[in-house]
């Protein structure tokens, strides 16, 4: 940036939004701090160590192959070694009631869980790797289910994104309906695919979300291949974007929320209130050239200054709403299983989980599982005890774990310790109808830009929506001081306060 001095932009929330956005600032020149409102680094990926060293987290958290942004991310901070890729496979486990495992002569269970598997071919190229896993697999779809899923894909194939953001008005299953595709493809296959994108079943998601994850897993030969981190987000994901950050001039401070924007007559930002006291002395008058809120919707919509309020962009924030999930994390006393991958669960109560002591380096032990359980949709038990949410989840777990788990199990594991992590207002739910209510990153406040997972990119709410849409806040703010550079014009946010 041709200047002496670096513009300042304050930074709002360390999530991976606020982060990646502060990164690529520094990159462009600029002098970003982040001001984050708890004592932890990654919003909603942030982890804790509990008493005996062990790491919970807030949500069991996969990378795919479909992720640019975040894999270009972990290659500029030379880390990529830290994603541990698993073979090319989608797995589910087998719908199997209670009542119909089958019970050895002495009434116990030894029968060990089926699942179902999509294998991609690595030597095809895309989409023929997907056309074939899907074809290959005989256990959860008819050959007419198959075919009549694949005709109703057409369009979207045909033509392409402009079709996938027209189909916002329908919901997943209104889609599947209007396709003539069988309902039993939902069940089979949908609900956990809805379920592990946005928490929620695909009577309410947005077939753009389901239609965009698809495109993107059958136009990628990788793009359906996950990673797991190496350890917790926190430490290997966010702490190096961090040390990047402060490397090149800027600064990262925890434990200061933001209070209060207060503004300009002319409805500009003149600076912010930081700090989490009542008292004047732990409370900071923050001031920069320009300013970026990379807070969750349902924090910023509580933040808007009155004076903003009518704006069309702050105004349609309101459709735009967290939904809960829960993230549990079982330790046992012995091994469940020996996968090392990610597991669609296909329970009612359930969404995906993980063995992390096989899938994750940092928390590997040869000896006893520990399971991480993404519990969803969670509306129903967000309110309930931790205890009474891990009751339901072991129930569960007799079916996906028979020969472990429950009264007849003939290899009983001893749940030794658990955490439960609640979010009760998560990633945006997204429901029909809301990509045109999703804001841009630049708004008509003219040193005032948006990050976060549920600005408009066309990742959705994740990990790669939220690097991707901090990269685009820079990218934003980098463009006015250059077109203004360019054409002899005022910086729109070259000076901070205008008293
Ligand atoms: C259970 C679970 C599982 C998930 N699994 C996956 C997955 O497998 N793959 C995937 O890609 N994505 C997954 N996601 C989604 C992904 O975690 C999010 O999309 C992404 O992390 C959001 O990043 P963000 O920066 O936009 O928001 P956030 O992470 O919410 O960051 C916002 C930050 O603002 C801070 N803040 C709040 N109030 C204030 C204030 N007043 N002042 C200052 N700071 C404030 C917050 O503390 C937070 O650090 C999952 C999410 C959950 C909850």
């Amino acid at each position: 940036m041709p200047s002496d001095q670096p513009l300042r932009v304050a930074v709002i929330g360390a999530g991976l939004a606020g982060l990646s956005c502060a990164k690529y600032l520094t990159d462009a020149g600029f002098c970003p701090t982040v001001y984050e409102a708890r004592h932890v680094l990654g919003g909603k990926v942030a982890a804790w160590k509990d008493e005996d060293g062990d790491w919970y987290e807030t949500g069991l958290h996969i990378f795919f192959g479909a992720y640019p942004n975040m894999l270009q991310l972990f290659k500029e901070l030379n880390i990529e070694d830290r994603l541990q890729w698993k073979e090319h496979s989608m797995i589910f486990n087998m719908k199997q009631r209670k009542e119909d495992i089958p019970v050895d002569e002495d009434g116990l269970i030894r029968a060990k869980p089926t699942y179902s598997r999509f294998d991609f071919p690595s030597a095809l190229p895309a989409p023929l790797n997907g056309i074939v896993a899907i074809l290959r697999n005989n256990d959860m779809l008819t050959w007419t289910e198959k075919i009549k899923f694949a005709f109703g894909l057409l369009p979207a194939i045909i033509f392409g994104q402009k079709y996938v953001e027209d189909c916002d008005k329908l919901s997943w299953t209104e889609w599947l309906e209007k396709q003539g595709i069988p309902e039993r493809v939902n069940d089979e296959v949908f609900v956990a695919m809805s379920k592990a994108l946005n928490f929620i079943g695909p009577d309410d998601i947005s077939t753009t979300v389901i239609l965009t994850a698809l495109n993107r897993f059958l136009q990628e030969k990788h793009g359906s291949r996950m990673a797991f981190l190496d350890g917790s987000p926190t430490e290997r994901l966010c702490q190096p974007i961090v040390d990047h950050i402060r490397k090149k001039g800027g600064e990262v401070f925890l434990g200061k929320p933001l209070q209060q924007f207060h503004l300009n007559d002319d409805g500009s930002i003149k600076e912010l209130v930081v700090g989490s006291g009542g008292d004047d002395e732990t409370r900071e008058i923050v001031t920069a050239d320009a300013y970026v809120s990379a807070l969750p919707v349902d924090v910023l919509k509580l933040k808007i200054p009155e004076e903003w309020k009518s704006i069309d962009i702050f105004q349609r924030l309101k459709s735009l709403v967290g939904v809960p999930v829960i993230n549990l994390h079982l330790w046992f006393d012995r091994k469940l299983t020996d996968v090392d991958h990610l597991l669609f669960s296909r329970s009612p109560l359930l969404s995906v989980y993980a063995d992390m002591s096989n899938t994750c380096r940092e928390y590997a032990d040869p000896e006893k599982s520990m399971l991480e359980l993404v519990l969803a949709p969670a509306d129903e038990y967000i309110g309930k005890t931790d205890e009474v949410i891990v009751e339901a989840t072991m129930s569960e777990l007799e079916r996906l774990f028979p020969q472990c788990i429950g009264t007849r199990a003939a290899d009983p594991a001893k749940l030794l310790k658990f955490k439960v992590v609640k979010t009760p207002r998560s990633v945006y739910k997204t429901v029909k109808g809301l990509q045109p209510k999703r804001p841009t990153q630049r708004t008509p406040i003219p040193n005032f830009f948006l990050a976060g997972d549920f600005t408009l990119q066309m990742y959705l709410a994740s990990m790669e929506g939220a690097v991707l849409s901090g990269k685009l806040a820079a990218r934003e703010i980098a463009t006015a001081v250059e077109t203004a550079l360019a054409t002899g014009t005022e910086v729109p946010f070259s000076s901070a306060s205008k008293d």
